[in-house]
């Protein structure tokens, strides 16, 4: 049985017609960049994430990128991130010239670990860049604590957490900033790339909207220097339809997790080995954590054994990530090295991630879990 890590023929099968309406009325109208289909998109995306503002451009990494030139971050400030994440979240403050520093992570959750922030703190440091990974929200009560006490700004990458609720808040509108990612493997994926940044902020949300189109305004007057970091009509159009599934894709997620969850521990597979399925903070409690599982992550004994077999068996599986941020040959420069952030290092040689999409089948997780008992 060939099962992939995600299936996006089956979730286009179910809204081929609509998907096909939506980007006919776009070439009708023959209008591509911004307009009408972008501004009913940022009103859906701030509605949903329960934030008054949200501004669309070109993909997450640039949503974050904008969102440091909003908030002005300049060479040599210094931004506290995760080193246990996507690539960008990290690269866009080198792109700007100032400084990542990485903080370990909480073993368990994968996220940020806010008891290690502060020591992190210097009379440079300006902002924080908790990241929700897999599709659950990081710490955030402490972290903006902290923000608070020592005048930081805080950015949040919920580009795999678009849902996600921490204690009833929604992932992305907690701190200063929050952007989302559009990109095709994300819960609410584009036809190509995408993003989006929130915001409670108005005069944050001002400097978005003119940062995005070079700096500009009006027209041909620039008293900034922006980039062209727009987000498409066709992409809008796209994402507009997906966005009346999304809670129910998300909601589908949750319950193969669950699925995943109950069988792996009915199996006795976790009295044999030190396998550790992904834990929901706070789950059963009344502070309405929300997992949207962009994401279903295992830690587990001999990974990269685990892999090529999973390979062999034509099941898909992918390792996010391999190396973390602080020993990539990029960041040389900083001068971290191996056991620095031992935690992260840990995570990246035991993780596994296996198909968790929504359109899923019992027989195909069956399947999957069978071959991994098989395995171990
Ligand atoms: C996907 C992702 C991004 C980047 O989004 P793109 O739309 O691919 O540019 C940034 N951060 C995290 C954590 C991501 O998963």
């Amino acid at each position: 049985m060939k099962i992939p890590l995600l299936d996006l023929k089956a979730q286009y099968a179910s809204i081929k017609t609509e998907v096909a309406t939506a980007i006919n009325e776009v070439l009708e109208s023959q209008y591509f960049i911004l307009g009408p289909k972008v501004a009913e998109l940022e009103e859906k995306v701030a509605a949903y994430s329960n934030s008054r503002y949200a501004v669309g451009v070109s993909s997450g990494s640039d949503a974050l990128l904008i969102s440091l030139m909003a908030l002005d971050i300049r060479p040599v400030d210094e931004v506290i991130t995760t080193p246990f994440t996507f690539f960008s979240t990290a690269g866009v403050i080198s792109r700007l010239n100032a400084i990542p520093v990485f903080v370990d992570i909480d073993p368990v959750t994968y996220n940020i670990d806010p008891a290690k922030i502060e020591a992190a703190i210097t009379e440079k440091t300006r902002a924080i860049i908790p990241v929700h990974l897999y599709g659950q929200c990081a710490d955030m009560d402490p972290i903006l604590k902290i923000a608070r006490k020592y005048d930081l700004v805080v950015v949040e990458d919920a580009a795999q957490s678009i849902g996600a609720l921490y204690k009833g808040r929604s992932a992305g509108t907690m701190g200063d900033l929050g952007i989302f990612s559009f990109f095709p493997s994300k819960n609410l994926g584009g036809v190509g790339d995408g993003g989006m940044v929130v915001t409670n902020d108005q005069s944050l949300y001002e400097k978005l909207k003119i940062l995005r189109v070079h700096g500009s305004k009006p027209k041909y007057f620039h008293k900034t220097v922006g980039g062209n970091f727009r987000l498409d009509a066709i992409q809008a159009a796209v994402l507009l339809v997906k966005l009346s599934y999304l809670d129910s894709w998300s909601e589908k997620r949750r319950q193969n997790a669950d699925f995943y969850d109950k069988n792996f521990k009915s199996s006795g597979l976790f009295e044999k080995t030190d396998i550790k399925t992904p834990v929901p903070v706070y789950k059963d409690s009344d502070d309405k954590n929300y997992h949207i599982y962009n994401q279903y992550t295992l830690r587990v004994p001999f990974r990269d054994k685990l892999r090529q077999f999973l390979k062999e068996k034509d099941i898909g599986a992918e390792i996010y990530y391999p190396l973390p941020l602080h020993l990539q040959e990029c960041f040389t420069d900083l001068g971290y090295k191996q056991g620095d952030l031992p935690e992260a290092e840990k995570a990246s040689h035991q993780v596994i991630s296996i198909p968790i999409y929504p359109e899923i089948t019992t027989l195909q997780q069956e399947h999957i879990i069978q071959k991994i008992l098989e395995f171990y």
